[in-house]
């Protein structure tokens, strides 16, 4: 088979699914001289707002994605959750990265745990939840699939809360023994056709209710750790065949070792950070492994960077005061085009580079609190 040659400019990107991380990926295609195309079952979706050739229907439906595939050169996608029978439809028909196969092994999450302990990669105790037998407390239960933002997960400390879990267990589940951890980190990578590996500063992330509040890059971690958690990075990024952006989130414990909590095959909330705060964001770093282009430098600007999410609770009495954050040096803010402000959904984030970094983070909450109504 004739190798496959990097994309031209003037060709088109297809997408599969339309939310913020497609919107950036398809902003910063264009940033690169490719067209745009992306689907989606909302035709007001953040991607398909930004897109040249807006593509509405489901994203799990096969003829839905065959059409996005029509219209385009060459596919990815910003959800990991599509079916692999859709995706292997569309590989047949276009190029697709990352490859199904890949997709296959990490969409469930036991699937994704059962492959990664294969390889020998380090993880919290876990197990398929089949019944309340097989674990110790305190664990925590998550839905295999389409868990995402603490959402499809339970915390149960004791037997006591065991209750609490009748709501979660009613799509199959797996369980976690709960880690007492000192942070929580992600490697960023983007891993080429080719298999050159392009590493970003490792990210040093917040949660709040399950949920990412904020992350500040180069994250506080002796030299070793740091080498500790990209080697383990890039081992897993090989181990999977991946090609494209993947983040590998990582508990870091408090004798200073490491465990891999999850695997997201594509651009990352953690990786926000990069626009603008690296030389080569993670949105142009994904186009260009999966187009095959040359990768990009991952250098960050002097100083570092960090990122706030903005979810829909700031929104609860109105407009954000913008002001707020709007004279801040080397601030950016992105906002997704999402029209209805849920609580916990993600309306947008900001990001600092530069010398004002590391205060923003710490100030993250003081910001919060000033620009809500
Ligand atoms: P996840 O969707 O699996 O990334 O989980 C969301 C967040 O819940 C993580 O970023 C952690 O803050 C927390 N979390 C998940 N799994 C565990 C665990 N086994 N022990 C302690 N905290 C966890």
């Amino acid at each position: 088979m004739v190798p496959l040659g990097p994309l031209a400019p003037g060709k088109t990107l297809g997408i599969l699914g339309g939310g913020q991380l497609g919107r950036l990926i398809a902003e910063a295609a264009k940033g690169l001289g490719y067209k745009t195309a992306a689907l989606d079952a909302s035709a007001s979706s953040p991607a398909l707002q930004a897109v040249d050739f807006p593509i509405v229907g489901p994203v799990d439906d096969a003829a839905a994605a065959m059409t996005l595939a029509a219209q385009s050169d060459l596919l990815t996608l910003e959800w990991e959750l599509i079916p692999v029978k859709v995706l292997e439809a569309v590989a047949r028909a276009r190029p697709l990265y990352p490859e199904p196969s890949v997709l296959g092994l990490i969409q469930d999450r036991l699937t994704q745990k059962n492959y990664l302990a294969k390889h020998g990669f380090p993880q919290t105790p876990y197990g398929e939840a089949l019944s309340a037998l097989g674990w110790k407390y305190p664990v925590i239960l998550k839905r295999r699939t389409h868990g995402y933002d603490g959402k499809g997960q339970c915390r149960l400390e004791s037997e006591a809360d065991a209750p609490k879990a009748d709501e979660v267990l009613k799509a199959p589940c797996v369980w976690e023994r709960m880690v007492d951890f000192k942070a929580e980190i992600s490697v960023i990578l983007a891993r080429g056709r080719d298999g050159a590996v392009a590493v970003y500063p490792i990210a040093e992330n917040v949660h709040r209710r399950g949920i990412l509040h904020a992350t500040r890059a180069p994250a506080r971690l002796p030299r070793d750790v740091s080498a500790r958690a990209i080697a383990l990075a890039r081992e897993i990024a090989a181990a999977f065949g991946h090609v494209g952006v993947m983040a590998v989130e990582m508990f870091l414990l408090h004798d200073e070792s490491l465990l891999v909590n999850e695997i997201a095959p594509r651009v990352h909330n953690s990786g926000h950070y990069t626009l603008g705060g690296c030389a080569t964001s993670q949105f142009e770093q994904h186009v260009r492994a999966v187009c095959g282009l040359p990768l990009g430098s991952t250098d960050l600007v002097p100083g570092g960077a960090s990122m706030v999410n903005l979810l829909g609770d700031l929104w609860a009495n109105g407009e954000p005061k913008w002001s707020v954050i709007d004279g801040i040096p080397g601030m950016k803010l992105h906002l997704y085009g999402k029209s209805g402000a849920r609580p916990g959904r993600k309306m947008g984030h900001y990001t600092v580079a530069g010398p004002e970094a590391e205060a923003e983070f710490a100030r993250a909450d003081e910001r919060l609190a000033a620009m809500r109504r």
